[in-house]
């Protein structure tokens, strides 16, 4: 039923009950259905209508009893009407009461809501950080596992390699990663480590040189969020056009650069400033690492190495000499050990001085390194002798490699014009594993034998038993 429908009815029964009350009825039946028809539109109105219009109807039938009160003498339907007032008075509290107590529900329920929202705020917030904390200490889990496996590291390539592994896991989002060291020789920039290795970025190739340099000059982090909105650098076309980001750190493990990591991405945006902190702090680990690594070389080459010819020294070498032994058992192949003494060179040291004898010792060792196979070993023996362990040789094969080196030097000291245009000649004893011996001792007397054999048989020739 519509809303506007209910007081038009209830105006237009109280208006005809009023009426047959009033002047008598002509059917007390329609009395009777009008009656009934307030009583049912009175509780109707409870049910249906807010509060204040069910205080408009509970003053419509007080202000309808005492008109019937006063005017007519129906005792049984003033009664009706008065039961009605009564129990519109007390639907009214109830309704109050209930609206009331709805309102107050309604309050806590929105004060709940907001509570809730505000604690689901909270917790949203609580959760953000418990994520970023978990990201946080991951990433420092991950740098105290790159800094224990660095410190078991000791030459610059492994260190090189596991540098560019780990920054390319840990900091992700990149196309390539570049680790380049600058040459103490060339005093230049050269690619040690780069991630992926395929031929697109191992290719030597000046497309970051830019970042690179800038990174050098300033010693400090550069972070490029978008290459083609940067000033500072100015771009060709080929790979770099792919290029969007870059982050690039220097290596800086004492006083001066020792080198470069580089990272680029073709998406703009891929790097942020958490991920240049960590970077840096990846660097100085690095740094350190790469400091000691190349001590350590320099300390083993120092301990390796004759600092006049470049040759291995004779302790390594001995090492090599039982490490070639052990090999060649197993394998059963055989190899050989030439030695190799300068003719008459105390009268060339008398002749010319000792500093004309040391430059013939260091281009002797020239001569052997580049008259000898790649698998073969040199070292400086003694004084001015040297020794040579040839892998993987019969005799016909080595004597003819022993004659060759030493006509080879044999030709460089020619009689001429010049320092090293002055004769000088060696004599080659060779010794066969296992012909001529089992043990490095064994070796080393029988190729000295045969020394000695080429230098009573007139010097400048190689001896070797048959
Ligand atoms: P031989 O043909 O019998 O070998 O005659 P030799 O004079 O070469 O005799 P030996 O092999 O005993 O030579 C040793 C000389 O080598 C002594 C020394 O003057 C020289 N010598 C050894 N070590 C060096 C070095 O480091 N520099 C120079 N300049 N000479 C050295
Ligand atoms: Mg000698
Ligand atoms: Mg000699």
């Amino acid at each position: 039923m519509k809303r506007w429908v209910y007081p038009i009815i209830l105006a237009l029964s109280s208006a005809f009950l009023g009426r047959f009350l009033l002047y008598g009825t002509p059917n007390p039946h329609v009395v009777q259905f009008l009656v009934y028809v307030l009583v049912g539109l009175s509780a109707y109105a409870w049910f249906v209508y807010r509060l204040w219009g069910g205080v408009f109807i509970a003053a419509h039938n007080l202000v309808y009893i005492f008109s019937v009160w006063i005017y007519s003498d129906n005792r049984l339907y003033l009664t009706i009407l008065i039961f009605l007032a009564g129990y519109s008075f007390v639907a009214y509290r109830l309704k109050r009461r209930y609206i009331q107590r709805c309102l107050h529900y309604e309050q806590s329920m929105t004060l709940m809501n907001e509570q809730s929202t505000e604690k689901e705020l909270l917790y949203r917030q609580a959760e953000s950080v418990r994520k970023a904390l978990g990201r946080k200490y991951n990433r420092y889990h991950e740098l105290q596992s790159i800094a224990e496996a660095l410190t078991s590291l000791n030459d610059v390539q492994s260190v090189a390699n596991l540098v560019v592994k780990r920054v390319f896991q840990l900091i992700g989002k990149s196309d390539a990663c570049y680790l380049k060291l600058l040459s103490s020789e060339t005093h230049e920039l050269e690619l040690a480590a780069v991630l992926p290795n395929d031929e697109d970025y191992v290719q030597p190739s000046n497309i970051n040189d830019q970042f690179e340099h800038y990174v050098l000059k300033h010693q400090r982090p550069l972070l490029i969020e978008d290459v083609k909105k940067d000033f500072r650098f100015s771009f060709a076309g080929g790979r770099l056009s792919r290029v969007r980001s870059v982050m690039a750190c220097p290596i800086v493990p004492g006083q001066s650069v020792a080198g470069v990591l580089l990272l680029e991405s073709s998406q703009p945006d891929s790097y942020g400033q958490d991920d240049l902190r960590l970077l840096d702090i990846l660097m100085d680990l690095s740094g350190v690492a790469l400091t000691n690594a190349q001590l350590f070389e320099r300390t083993q080459h120092l301990a390796t190495t004759d600092g006049l010819t470049e040759l291995m020294l004779r302790r390594p070498f001995m090492e090599e000499l039982n490490e070639a032994i052990y090999r060649s058992e197993k394998s059963g192949d055989s190899f050989a050990l030439l030695m190799l003494d300068v003719d008459h060179f105390k009268k060339y040291n008398d002749t010319f001085g000792h500093m004309a004898g040391d430059l013939i010792l260091k281009t002797l060792g020239t001569i052997i390194e580049e008259s000898i196979p790649e698998n073969a070993l040199a070292a400086r023996f003694g004084g001015e002798e040297f020794s040579v362990i040839v892998p993987n040789v019969d005799h016909e094969k080595v004597l003819q490699l022993a004659e060759n080196l030493r006509r080879n030097i044999e030709s460089k000291f020619k009689e001429g014009r010049g320092r090293l245009k002055r004769k000088v000649t060696v004599s080659i004893g060779v010794a066969l594993y296992p012909k001529q011996g089992h043990s490095d001792l064994e070796l080393i007397r029988s190729a000295d034998q045969q020394l000695y054999a080429a230098k009573h048989a007139g010097r400048n020739r190689v001896c070797m038993p048959s």
